[in-house]
């Protein structure tokens, strides 16, 4: 199947386990088109190609009938290819990416909007509901410089699930709003943290239709971006964690004066897009080409990621790995370490009295 892939000149898939993943050769588009190399099936998720084995793939994206496609495969004459119907089908893959682009962009837009708006309504955090909800994950807020001018809070916040095409609100109540900058330092994003108001107001319980949710979402793009909890004068080394409260525990611990903290929002984020190398599961290298990973400021000297336990430990090295050589790459003379708190512990379940 793989080689019949190069013979017709299906471009862009990638493998992923035991299929092919990539854009459709008949109607374009992203990562809608699938080749399962094990059973040989295919099947597009927006035009009707599909099949299960090799005859069928090449009658589909040649346009040919059973016997033609059995000569263009092994046959001795090669069968006539309409090359007018191939153009105009490249024509059409294109018209879909470039649709498909547009409407990427329009909804990258939207949500930064949203992030914004959010963003202006919240009240600053030292008012309200932040230093409760940090007390409540340990996190004793006398111990910090201040209270992140980066979180912010709104009383009654709603928390929208999109649920079958609709938007339904799953919950509401006071919210934790942290804000994520870009690297140009402007808001393209907001992570937010419903609060339970009952004391000792911790996380939240997010439930709809009986299904528990996360009480904790992120709106906006967040890509290449990072919560600044704390950047003193003449930092020269950054603690990353990937949360806002192991990296505000390692904040309160206070192991180096002239430290910045902030949050890396997810492990995607800090490690950015990793390369493929054969024979490994995680190669920890990273893919140079991603435009949308983190890259920390030039005043870093020291990069420091906080390592949690709370998944696949080899998955977890490899992509913390993968975010602090593509910095040390991009930033000669900076050096990259990896602090972890523990098997199967994060900072904060550490400052929470565990391990
Ligand atoms: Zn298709």
């Amino acid at each position: 199947m793989s080689e019949l892939v190069d013979r017709l000149g299906i471009a862009g898939l990638k493998p992923a386990s035991d299929e092919l993943i990539g854009p459709c050769p008949l109607c374009g588009g992203r990562d809608r088109f699938g080749i399962n190399l094990r059973s040989n099936a295919f099947l597009c998720r927006k035009c009707n190609l599909r099949g299960g084995d090799q005859i069928a793939l090449t009658r589909g994206v040649l346009n040919l009938g059973f016997k033609e496609a059995l000569d263009w495969l092994c046959g001795e004459r090669p069968a006539v290819v309409d090359v007018a119907e191939l153009e105009r089908r490249r024509k059409r893959a294109e018209e879909v990416r470039r649709k498909d682009r547009q409407a990427q962009d329009y909804y990258r837009r939207k949500a930064v909007s949203d992030a914004r708006r959010i963003w202006s309504t919240a009240r600053l955090g030292h008012l309200g509901v932040v230093p409760a909800y940090l007390e409540a994950r340990g996190i004793d807020p006398f111990l910090l410089p201040e209270i992140p001018r980066a979180l912010r809070f709104i009383v009654d916040h709603p928390y929208v699930k999109k649920v079958d095409g609709q938007f339904v609100t799953a919950h509401r109540g006071p919210c934790m709003i942290a804000g994520i900058l870009n690297m140009a330092g402007e808001l393209t994003a907001v992570h937010q943290t419903w609060v339970d108001v009952e004391p000792p107001h911790g996380k939240a319980k997010v439930t709809w239709q009986g299904e528990s949710l996360p009480p904790k979402l992120v709106r906006g793009s967040k890509k290449s971006g990072a919560i600044r909890l704390h950047t003193p004068q003449g930092a020269d080394i950054l603690v990353m964690g990937e949360g806002i409260e192991t990296t505000l525990a390692g904040l309160v611990a206070e192991p180096f004066a002239n430290a910045a903290y902030w949050a890396g929002v997810d492990l995607g984020n800090m490690a950015g897009r990793m390369q493929r190398v054969k024979g490994k599961r995680y190669s920890g290298v990273p893919d140079m080409s991603d435009a949308d990973a983190f890259v920390p400021p030039s005043w870093v000297k020291r990069l420091i990621f906080i390592m949690d336990g709370d998944s696949d430990p080899v998955m977890t090295r490899a992509k913390l790995e993968c975010g602090l050589r593509r910095a040390m790459a991009l930033r000669p003379g900076l050096k990259g370490q990896i602090v972890q708190a523990g098997r199967g512990l994060d900072l904060n379940d550490v400052l929470m009295g565990s391990g």
